[in-house]
């Protein structure tokens, strides 16, 4: 509570700044202000009514508490950018190499690829790519990879298109990825239509177009020859979405696997926010099952539906107050489904539950209460039946992805803050739940960045990505990429 309103407090000063001196200017010049003619009629009234420190203090509430209630939902992100500032030796470097003549004609490289951008980024879209089913757009994408240049591209256990692209001495390891998957089922029309420079399809902006600044990236680094002292791998990873749970990028972090010393995930809508930190969840599918029979016949028999009903009241209203004090934390029951006919007592009932948080004690204690909710629902469900057997409850764990604690004063999240500083944008770290979450969680350098141009209804049937300044996002991930991996000159 106390540190909400040290947030408010923040939030509020900025438009202090504007609001009070508008106020002041008013208070000595009420008496013109009142017989301003659009004034007229509304002053006339107040003015009669009301004294002039009444109105002004009305206005000066009014004003603060719109304010205020938007404060408390920005809280993390406001907290966390009055925190961190850039440090100038971040600043220098990227402004260094953003005055390089071979960087400053890759940039305009970047802004030449539009159209072709756009025709790739139909053709990968158009190619479905549900969770589990990924593998004919994989395909395509290892293909593209080896199009524009990069070698040993192959396609792993998993299913993830894994390529490099050399660097001098190859030290490191500095990877970009971007997933491929989305979370539409197979049958889902994914066909783009286009409305001007709005493109409109399932999956179009996430992360269709996340692919797509992987592709334009790779090609201005091998049109201007430029080198990096350390390797660069790319990868078209799998598992993002819905029960993927992160499997691509887990395999690629597995024990045993090639070292990946930082990692760069194309997956953002905003080209100002920067993910440093990861939302961590739990997800459980949770199945209540019984013999079933007659709804008339075996009328008073424990009911699988029943017991899910009762289960998920009871979390629902337990839930709520875990959610509603301290860091953000969610609870959704997504999908529920089971049953074979209206007049029978079903055989199961089924549920698919996610719950997430930043803290790993409130993603817990969300989790407690989750198992006892469903425990508690089906004693309550067997203690009402009058006849017939007890039923069961399977409560499988079907996603776990780790809260990660990112370090927003890293080399990785510094550069990427002053590459977005240097386009004249405000850099907003926030935290979500994304790729980076797996080298995150294991102390290991990863951010997640903007695939740029503007993206609207991610994971809805009328998605939309629009192409405004879309080479932007480009460009920040270019300098972010030549940071980390060391920028060493045109290749001879
Ligand atoms: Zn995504």
């Amino acid at each position: 509570m106390r540190y909400l309103r040290r947030n408010l407090l923040e939030e509020i000063e900025p438009n202090f700044i504007i609001f009070v001196p508008t106020l002041l200017w008013m208070w000595f010049n009420w008496e013109t202000i009142t017989t301003l003619k659009p004034w007229l009629n509304i002053m006339k009234f107040l003015s009669k009514h009301m004294s002039r420190t009444f109105v002004l203090t009305a206005a000066l509430l009014a004003g603060c508490s719109p304010v205020a209630m938007d404060a408390t939902v920005q809280t993390t992100d406001a907290k966390q950018a009055e925190a961190v500032k850039i440090g100038d030796t971040y600043k220098t470097d990227i402004s260094v190499l953003k005055k390089q003549p071979t960087i400053l004609a890759a940039f305009k490289t970047i802004e030449s690829h539009r159209e072709q951008n756009n025709l790739d980024m139909i053709e990968l879209n158009e190619i479905p790519a549900p969770p589990f089913g990924e593998a004919t757009r994989a395909k395509r994408v290892a293909e593209m990879f080896r199009e524009v240049g990069l070698t040993d591209v192959k396609i792993d256990d998993v299913g993830n298109v894994v390529g490099m692209r050399k660097g001098r001495s190859g030290t490191k390891t500095v990877a970009l990825g971007a997933h491929i998957d989305t979370v539409f089922p197979i049958e889902t029309d994914v066909t783009v239509k286009r409305e001007g420079d709005t493109y409109i399809a399932p999956g179009i902006g996430d992360n269709t177009r996340g692919l797509i600044v992987l592709l334009s990236l790779i090609k201005a680094l091998e049109t201007h020859n430029i080198q990096t002292e350390h390797d660069l791998m790319f990868v078209g990873n799998v598992g993002e979405e819905g029960l993927g749970d992160l499997r691509g990028i887990k395999h690629l972090y597995r024990d045993g696997a090639q070292t990946i010393d930082s990692f760069i995930a194309v997956d953002g809508g905003s080209d100002h926010r920067l993910v440093y930190g990861g939302v961590g969840s739990y997800r459980y599918r949770v199945t209540f099952k019984g013999p079933g029979g007659h709804s008339w016949g075996n009328f008073g028999d424990a009911n699988p539906h029943h017991a899910l009903a009762r289960a998920s009241t009871l979390f629902a209203e337990r839930a709520k107050p875990v959610s509603s004090e301290g860091p953000k934390t969610s609870f959704n029951i997504g999908r529920i489904g089971g049953g074979t006919s209206i007049n029978s007592i079903p055989f199961e009932s089924w549920m698919e539950v996610d719950m997430r948080s930043g803290n790993v004690e409130k993603l817990d204690e969300m989790d407690a209460v989750f198992k006892q909710a469903m425990e508690d629902g089906l004693t309550a469900e067997n203690a009402a039946r009058t006849s017939g057997g007890e039923i069961t409850v399977d409560v499988k764990k079907v996603g776990d992805r780790p809260v990660a604690n990112g370090d927003a004063n890293s080399a990785l999240v510094q550069q990427a803050m002053a590459a977005i500083g240097s386009f004249d944008l405000d850099p907003t770290l926030s935290i979500s739940s994304t790729d980076a979450n797996i080298p995150i969680s294991k102390g290991l350098p990863a951010i997640t960045i903007s695939r740029g141009g503007k993206s609207a209804g991610a994971h809805s049937f009328k998605e939309t990505w629009t192409d405004t300044d879309s080479h932007r996002a480009i460009q920040i991930a270019l300098l972010i990429t030549l940071a980390q991996a060391e920028y060493a000159g045109p290749r001879d």
